[in-house]
């Protein structure tokens, strides 16, 4: 673990390292989406590109952030070996939602506040709040580190986590994996698609167990969104790796999970066990 001048702190994460601003966050969230709508342009519109962002948003989407970031990091829903779960990391970072210790605390800490005051994104503020807003607030300095000691620490302490949350490398990454449609097209989807489950499955959908929030199974997300749209379910059994309960919620990264499990990579897989929790949190 490298030290830093002032010591090693106790979570090893470099306070020091300036967070973009706001701004520099907006204008680059915009930035994206007008290059996206670019798409639509006659001359630029490619169907092999179609094809591309619907394999990214397979590979980067479902296999880095629902399957790596979601379900193996923030929840533990399954273990699995180290080099699969950091593959799974790695093509996380590269859908720019942040580095895996802070999108997991964040996580974490909406799972804890859900729909209350602590909640960091609860659409029940306003709409663009939940979807967007909070993505552009600062946390930096001390108010980072206690978000990461308080939720992240078992992430803060493995070195690959920390290099990726100071260095940033991985930005050339996402940029040498290149083809627009594979990088504008899917990023923009994709993130509209994750914020989304933070948002629209707050507000809107059915729901199968009364969870102390406002979470909702959304039919249109629960498909889309390859099963994070299953998000009433996921709060009434956020540990289970599996997010659709009932036969006909389909769900895409459980289903890839299941082939990681037959393929001996995914073991000690938690399945929904509602009843007892739903029970356990009533009180
Ligand atoms: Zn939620
Ligand atoms: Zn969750």
């Amino acid at each position: 673990m490298r030290n830093n001048a002032s010591g090693a702190t106790s979570t090893h994460v470099d306070s020091r390292r300036a967070p973009p601003s706001a701004w520099n966050l907006a204008n680059g969230i915009v930035f994206y989406h007008l290059v996206a709508l670019l798409a639509l342009l006659p001359w630029v519109f490619s169907w092999t590109g179609v094809l591309l962002a619907v394999l990214g948003l397979y590979v980067f989407g479902v296999l880095g952030i629902n399957i790596g970031y979601h379900r193996l990091l923030t929840h533990k829903g399954f273990a699995s070996p180290k080099w699969l779960e950091r593959t799974l990391v790695i093509l996380g970072v590269c859908c720019l939602q942040g580095s895996p210790i802070r999108w997991v605390a964040i996580h974490r800490r909406h799972h804890e506040h859900a729909d209350r005051l602590h909640d960091p994104h609860s659409p029940l503020v306003n709409f663009f709040w939940g979807h967007v807003g909070w993505v552009m607030t600062r946390i930096e300095g001390p108010g980072l580190l206690a978000l990461y000691d308080r939720y992240s620490k078992d992430l803060t302490r493995d070195k690959f986590y920390v290099w990726i949350d100071r260095g940033w490398w991985l930005k050339i990454v996402s940029i040498s994996y290149a083809v627009f449609w594979g990088i504008f097209v899917r990023t923009v989807i994709h993130w509209h698609l994750t914020w989304a489950i933070n948002s629209v499955s707050h507000l809107w959908g059915y729901r199968n167990y009364e969870t102390p929030d406002n979470s909702r199974n959304n039919l249109i997300l629960g498909v889309l969104a390859n099963g994070e749209g299953w998000h009433n379910n996921h709060h009434a059994d956020p540990r289970s790796a599996r997010h659709g309960h009932k036969f006909w919620e389909l769900d895409v990264a459980w289903l890839t999970i299941r082939l990681l499990m037959v393929m001996g990579l995914a073991t000690n897989v938690a399945t929904p066990v509602i009843a007892a929790r739903i029970d356990a949190r009533s009180d």
